[in-house]
């Protein structure tokens, strides 16, 4: 009975959405999670935001059926001419179609992910955005309790943030500079990079003007390496 209940949420908080894919013109159609339908019900100390009914980064992620081209959402659609031409000749020439379900499973959102970190390799896009696909990736390993590969996509976003705030202007993907400060100090910290993530820890701890939300969750994990060391 709970299980009805929560798929007839689940569906309720969907809808059909039509792309067109940037890279061979074909149309397709994708999940989208309605806004508001949703809650945040708690988050991990490295931001990860768990929700009330469906875990919006499982439909985040647009493969094109067609030609395999992936990415996520907000950058689906911005491929200059020459990264199309790449995609073109390195993913879709060599891309074997495959079906996924109507609702996203955790291992169907990994293997999404995957093609759009395929894709923004490609592509050559910015280390901030490989690093952001990277890091749910490793998130959608948590919920799957795969540590191993959890880890290891933490370190590839953890190596990705950190290159990226010292050569690329921030937001990416809605995460300023002191967020993603705190983010690698938090990930450095589950990583066993203890002196990295007190390095971050102090600039954001004594960075003016930084929202009291962050300033929280740094003061905490100061009390926790404190605690551990
Ligand atoms: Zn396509």
């Amino acid at each position: 009975m709970e299980n009805t209940v929560f798929d007839e949420a689940l569906k309720n908080a969907l809808y059909d959405k039509s792309h067109a894919c940037p890279v061979c013109s074909q149309d397709f159609t994708a999940k989208t999670v309605k806004v508001g339908k949703n809650q945040v019900v708690s988050i991990d100390s490295d931001l990860y935001a768990r929700y009330s009914v469906v875990n919006p980064i499982l439909y985040d992620a647009l493969v094109c059926p067609h030609c395999g081209y992936a990415a996520l959402t907000k950058a689906f659609d911005s491929l200059l001419p020459k990264q199309k031409e790449w995609i073109k000749a390195q993913i879709s020439t060599s891309y074997n179609p495959r079906s996924y379900s109507e609702y996203t499973t955790l291992e169907e959102g990994v293997h999404k992910h995957k093609m759009a970190l395929l894709s923004c390799l490609t592509k050559k896009g910015k280390t901030g955005e490989q690093a952001y696909i990277a890091l749910h990736i490793a998130w959608l390993y948590r919920d799957l309790k795969d540590t191993a590969n959890e880890l290891s996509f933490l370190q590839r976003a953890y190596e990705g943030f950190t290159a990226a705030l010292s050569t690329e202007r921030f937001p990416v993907f809605g995460i300023d500079e002191m967020t993603a400060m705190y983010m690698v100090a938090d990930i450095g910290y589950r990583l066993g990079h203890i002196s990295e993530a007190k390095k971050y820890l102090a600039i954001v701890i004594t960075s003016p003007g930084i929202s009291a939300r962050i300033k929280d969750r740094a003061l905490d994990l100061k009390n926790k390496i404190q605690h551990a060391v």
